[in-house]
């Protein structure tokens, strides 16, 4: 089966993991800040804390921006449970914004509006805002941010898809308009560390609490320490934190994948450039790529007509072709669905679920697969 998306690992990442398991430290080394400081330098970003996944980084996050009972998130529905579940875990309601039909992201127009028909009628207002890079296409940053400043809420950037994006000429990640932005570092995603993640933020107050939230809320740090250090032992828990740490055996495979991330990128970005060249004279819809913005292609997703598209994806099965589909809209999940939300309440998102797929695209997919994807999307058109 050729699968729509997977890891490149080379005989480089394997000799650096090889490297840890013979040191002394397999997890709380070295390892990890070294991952940090590669991950911040790329991005341009001032911090970067590592933790064992991405939906572990989108927790701390609301718990650093001080998300709680009472409070409101609003994200995308076109998103992976991960990026509405983060504000369940600290006793937050979701709310959602649907998606712009072209981009395929958060509306800028739709979060404006709901922002202001909420402030008009007197209903609560978003503490924070998860704009999700979706497929690895920045959000309108620029207006998102802009909203936040007019609205008081902290943008939280769900940009697990999307290490190795660019907008407006900076790398998805330099946190330029938004609060924090997390990455998930799973096989399928842009670099893996297996199982990984990361928050990155310019902001010291919200990196100090990322820090503590991330390993159970204990510090060694004199100036977090609230009573006298009574030797060289002491430590304090301040606050109830979590054990999300990553291993060195991850941080060591994921600075060694940072190395190829711009040619992992790249690859992506021919290999979608070439679906779109195919494409353009079948019935087949694409996701639009702002001009602003460069794609890190975490996903290619195509639209074909909702009446075929269960069909084609059937297909393409049958023919070895493992396609996929993101995203059953999240509050059409029956969690989702218990808190109140149903079919029809973000339309375009549904609409836009009921038409999707995602085809392969990766760095290790070869030209020959390539055609052979081409070719049989073409034919499962022409069979329906
Ligand atoms: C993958 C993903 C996550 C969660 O990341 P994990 O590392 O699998 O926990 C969160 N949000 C989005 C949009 C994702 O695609």
């Amino acid at each position: 089966m050729i699968p729509y998306g997977r890891q490149s690992i080379s005989d480089d990442d394997i000799s650096e993991v090889i490297d840890v398991l013979r040191s002394d430290w397999l997890t709380q080394g070295p390892n990890v800040g070294c991952f940090e400081q590669v991950v911040a330098d790329y991005c341009g970003v001032r911090y970067a804390i590592a933790v064992s996944n991405g939906t572990a980084a989108l927790h701390v996050a609301c718990l650093a921006a001080g998300l709680g009972t009472g409070d409101v998130l609003w994200t995308s529905p076109n998103t992976f449970v991960a990026s509405a579940n983060c504000a369940r875990y600290v006793g937050a309601d979701v709310d959602f914004v649907d998606i712009d039909p072209d981009t395929l992201n958060m509306s800028a127009d739709a979060l404006e509006l709901k922002l202001r028909t909420a402030r008009n009628e007197g209903a609560r207002l978003p503490k924070v805002v998860v704009p999700v890079d979706f497929g690895g296409l920045s959000c309108d940053m620029n207006r998102i941010s802009s909203l936040a400043r007019e609205y008081d809420f902290t943008v939280l950037e769900d940009a697990s898809h999307a290490i190795g994006g660019r907008y407006l000429d900076l790398p998805v990640g330099s946190c330029s308009h938004s609060d924090m932005a997390t990455f998930s570092f799973h096989p399928v995603k842009i670099v893996t560390t297996a199982e990984g993640g990361m928050i990155v933020t310019n902001d010291d107050a919200l990196a100090e609490r990322l820090r503590l939230f991330r390993s159970h809320g204990i510090t060694r740090d004199p100036a977090l320490v609230t009573g006298d250090p009574e030797g060289i032992w002491y430590y304090e828990q301040v606050t109830l934190g979590y054990n999300y740490r990553m291993t060195d055996i991850q941080a060591a495979l994921g600075a060694s994948q940072m190395k190829r991330i711009d040619a992992f990128v790249d690859r992506r970005n021919v290999v979608a450039a070439r679906y779109r060249e195919a494409f353009a004279q079948m019935p087949i819809g694409t996701q639009a790529i702002p001009s602003d913005c460069a794609s890190a292609y975490h996903l290619f997703v195509i639209r074909v007509d909702a009446a075929v598209r269960a069909h084609v994806f059937s297909l393409l099965w049958d023919a070895g072709i493992a396609v996929n589909v993101h995203y059953i809209p999240v509050h059409m999940q029956p969690y989702y669905r218990n808190l109140g939300f149903q079919p029809g309440d973000f339309p375009e998102a549904e609409r836009y679920y009921s038409e999707a797929m995602s085809i392969p695209d990766f760095p290790a997919l070869t030209d020959g697969e390539q055609t052979y994807v081409i070719q049989s999307v073409h034919d499962a058109l022409e069979a329906t």
